[in-house]
């Protein structure tokens, strides 16, 4: 089954769906939506970037409708928890959009803005309640929201909320809900603290599974770029010099690192955004519409806030640090390889990083190729390993000829070529011939370049390369 039309959902949902721009179901989707719509629990092991939240809320629209304008006052049918505001202001979008015929009333309920409002909104009770744990539980224990009457119970990116800290708030909110409900559970990854969760809320759950790390990431174009630290932002400035990055998600480890680098990046005449947990919802929303419309060319952001972030069109993610996370550089990087596309990453690492950088091949199971064409690669090689300091003098060095030109780039900014426009390149079928640009001979393949199949540093693809972000906005067949 992969038709949205095989479902039998009713016919204002999937008049929705049509205008969405959706024609097939992604495999989330066609594994799980059957399965919630015949009243079972289930857990979905599946990251961002798969369709999972049309996975989970269009059964539940569908089932909602079986009691359409059956509101309580304060109490919500249908609660969906989700680890952060961005994510959460995603799935009401979502739900929203597959509920615009129907007159279901969904609500949101999140920190870090005024909660007159949130409060305003559950007062004629509603049918979907997307909150966040914090401000949930304080409305609750103010009796502001009621969760008796809870029929259907998701927890989205579980481990995410788990690795925040949330298991005693979330503990707290089921247990106010009624036993009887379905029970949906979503996450990227099954460590075992998620697992015991979803052992103690759901009910013989059926499990359903898709896109292991390795998979996302084998869609991404992926580079390794060596650099002290003291050069990333030359370094950034010297990529960024390349138009055919058009849309750019940059992540650094700390707020005030995103911070520096958005305020580097205004400097340059490069519009930017940040988003970090320091910034107000407003800011953080502002920024990230910006950056939807095209508005911003570079958005900065940390690991926790760029969680779940959805937008299309992203041509490159940018690690400035490393993370120390490995599943956190699969998170990122799925950043640029939305709905079926593919994408570019390139991970600046100074010396310090080398341990995190192998810990990430370790869990990606393949190399991330090096990209030595750059003007600073040469000081990046000379620290020396562990010390995090610099053997030769760097300033001593001269680049590279050639090192630091426009052209240069052009090597890493281009995608790989994917055979269809569908976007649907999952695969990689960028075999055949190395380098076609003529570039410099270092082109040749670094340490990491092994890969096979993979011409990692290859061009000859579309002219100009933005053509990528015109992909991305292409929905799967
Ligand atoms: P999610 O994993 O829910 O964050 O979804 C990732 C992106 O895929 C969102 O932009 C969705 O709108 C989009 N999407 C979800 N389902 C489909 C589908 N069946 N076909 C095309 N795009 C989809």
């Amino acid at each position: 089954m992969s038709k949205f039309t095989d479902l039998g959902l009713r016919a204002p949902i999937l008049r929705a769906i049509e205008e969405g721009g959706y024609e097939t179901m992604t495999p989330i989707q066609s594994q799980a939506i059957p399965q919630i719509l015949e009243g079972k629990d289930l857990i979905g092991v599946a990251q961002t970037g798969t369709g999972k939240t049309a996975a989970f809320s269009l059964p539940i629209i569908q089932m909602l409708l079986k009691a359409e304008g059956q509101r309580t006052a304060k109490a919500t049918r249908t609660l969906i928890l989700a680890p952060t505001r961005e994510l959460a202001v995603q799935i009401s979008d979502n739900v929203r959009a597959y509920s615009k015929h129907l007159h279901l009333r969904s609500t949101l309920v999140y920190g870090g803005a005024s909660e007159k409002p949130q409060i305003k909104a559950m007062q004629p009770g509603v049918d979907i309640l997307i909150a966040t744990p914090g401000r949930l539980l304080d409305l609750m224990n103010r009796s502001l929201i009621n969760l008796r009457l809870v029929e259907f119970l998701v927890l989205d990116e579980a481990d995410r909320m788990l690795d925040m800290g949330f298991i005693r708030d979330i503990k707290k909110i089921i247990a106010q809900l009624p036993k009887k409900r379905q029970t949906v559970l979503f996450s990227a990854t099954m460590p075992k603290s998620v697992e015991t969760l979803a052992n103690s809320i759901l009910i013989n759950p059926v499990r359903v599974e898709v896109a292991p790390a390795a998979t996302t990431a084998e869609k991404v174009d992926q580079h390794v770029l060596m650099v002290p630290k003291h050069r990333k932002r030359d370094l950034l400035e010297h990529v960024l010099k390349d138009d055919a990055i058009k849309r750019v998600l940059i992540f650094t480890k700390t707020k005030h690192g995103a911070n520096r680098v958005s305020d580097f990046l205004e400097k340059l005449g490069i519009t930017s955004g940040a988003i970090h947990g320091n910034k107000s919802q407003n800011a953080r929303q502002k920024a990230l519409n910006e950056f939807r419309a095209g508005d911003i060319r570079a958005l900065v952001a940390t690991d926790v806030a760029a969680r779940g972030i959805d937008v299309d069109g992203v041509t490159h993610v940018i690690n400035f640090e490393l993370p120390n996370e490995p599943d956190s550089y699969v998170h990122r990087i799925g950043r640029t390889a939305r709905a079926g596309a593919t994408g570019i990453s390139l991970s600046f690492c100074d010396i310090e990083e080398r341990a995190f950088l192998k810990d990430i091949e370790k869990n990606i199971r393949q190399p991330v190729p090096l990209f030595e064409d750059h003007p600073f690669h040469d000081e990046g090689m000379a620290e020396k390993p562990g010390t995090g300091k610099k053997g030769a003098k760097p300033s001593a060095r001269k680049p590279r000829q050639n090192a630091g030109k426009h052209k240069e780039n052009r090597r890493i900014n281009q995608p790989k070529a994917h055979g269809s426009e569908g976007g649907s390149g999952a695969s990689a079928t960028g075999g055949g011939g190395e380098n076609t640009s003529g570039a410099a001979p270092n082109a040749r393949p670094g340490k990491h370049s092994q890969r096979k199949g993979r011409p990692s540093h290859k061009t000859g693809n579309k002219p100009g390369g933005g053509n990528r972000s015109g992909n991305r906005n292409a929905r799967s067949a």
